[in-house]
């Protein structure tokens, strides 16, 4: 063993066969494996209707046309995400609001998301950021008292209960992400769910370049007597094909195992840094199964983005794979020259992404994986330590 990486993608020969076996079958799109995904993704999250992207950002965009959001209209959303969760609002013409998050969490305040709403307020996206699903039930009581609908950007919470309720289940609509980090993996691909078939219906025509008939299937097999070239409306090809489907019906099938795998790196995890004191570990909530995203710790505040982005730097100078999810969405250069954010204007997500660090996190993590990296961890925060206490004297 070399280095530890960042992610690792959990691939079978269970799933290798699956994408043989789709190979063999010439259907290769919109076919019996699509279906299948997507109604057992809609099942696990309890939800009537699954609609498979071929990406998780599609999967938001989507969503957003199907609710006719565009110009003139404001989206709220959080600041300390990826940055798909807020670029959606701009690809219809909307303009983001970002609210500020709760420093524990590091979600949205449902507070300040209820002070934000106006008159122009067409949604509000949610996001469990890192899997936390800490506020999801309260944004949908104040998107519900504003007649207002949640979308829950729930790309990195697959698998998640909160109060009883799968994570997925608490927006108008709700949608996953399988890139190659996320708890599953179709290799690139998404996944909307939810309960309105009439957004469902909408979805499913953009992703088809707007066909109306969903009953059509292969272009190439002559059974669609034309209306295979009949568009209702402007749609898209975020399509997803039968190979990325197959991967991930198997991946759906030993996602419960793949959970407890990475609850037990997480428990290591917490094993070994409970004791490093100026370390923030990741919150706990108690009417929650969380399902793990990745395993990000915060620096406490008497340290600043110099001192964390030295130590993500020494850790992989030692080949412990790091990162600094995530700089905040408002101070990324487009936004703050379309929009003219600037830094002040959302200080705790400003302070808490100047301090957080994505340890290495994947499904067969050993004891010996987490050793070396809270181990070299430990060694840069001493190495900070020591510079601080040189820069005082
Ligand atoms: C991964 C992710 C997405 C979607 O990513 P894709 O790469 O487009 O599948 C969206 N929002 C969040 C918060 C994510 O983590």
């Amino acid at each position: 063993m070399t280095g530890i990486p960042l992610s690792q993608p959990d691939i079978t020969e269970k799933e290798i066969q699956a994408v043989v076996d789709t190979m063999r079958s010439g259907r290769l799109s919109i076919g019996p494996r699509q279906s299948r995904f997507e109604e057992v993704v809609a099942e696990r999250t309890k939800r009537r209707r699954g609609i498979a992207v071929n990406s998780g950002t599609s999967g938001l965009h989507l969503v957003l046309r199907a609710l006719d959001i565009g110009p003139g209209d404001e989206v709220i959303t959080t600041p300390f995400s990826f940055i798909a969760s807020a670029n959606c609002i701009l690809y219809v013409g909307a303009k983001p609001v970002f609210v500020d998050i709760d420093s524990r969490s590091m979600n949205m305040d449902p507070a300040k998301v209820e002070a934000a709403i106006t008159p122009k307020t067409k949604a509000i996206i949610g996001v469990e950021v890192f899997g936390d699903p800490t506020h999801m039930d309260r944004l949908a009581q104040v998107a519900g008292a504003h007649e207002i609908p949640l979308i829950e950007d729930a790309c990195e919470g697959l698998g998640g209960v909160y109060k009883e309720r799968p994570v997925g289940s608490f927006g108008r609509a709700a949608v996953f992400g399988f890139y190659p980090n996320k708890q599953i993996t179709t290799g690139e691909g998404g996944m909307i769910v939810t309960d309105d078939d009439k957004l469902a219906d909408l979805c499913m025509s953009m992703r088809n370049q707007g066909r109306e008939d969903m009953s059509l299937h292969d272009p190439g097999c002559n059974t669609h007597a034309g209306s295979w070239l009949a568009h209702a409306r402007l749609g898209y090809n975020y399509r997803l094909s039968e190979i990325n489907c197959a991967l991930g019906i198997a991946q759906m099938e030993r996602l419960d195992e793949m959970l407890d795998m990475r609850r037990n790196v997480a428990q290591m995890y917490f094993q070994r840094l409970m004791g490093f004191k100026d370390l923030i570990l990741p919150n706990l909530h108690e009417n929650e199964t969380r399902s793990w995203f990745v395993f990000v710790v915060r620096l406490s505040d008497l340290y600043g983005g110099t001192e964390r982005d030295r130590v993500v730097q020494g850790l992989r100078r030692h080949d412990v794979g790091a990162a600094n999810y995530f700089p905040c969405i408002h101070l990324q250069p487009f936004y703050k020259k379309r929009f003219g954010y600037d830094k002040g204007m959302l200080p705790i997500a400003e302070s808490v992404s100047q301090r957080t660090i994505a340890l290495p996190f994947f499904n067969r993590m050993d004891e010996t994986h987490v050793e070396l990296a809270t181990h070299t961890l430990y060694v840069m925060l001493q190495r900070e330590q020591l510079l601080m206490q040189k820069d005082a004297s």
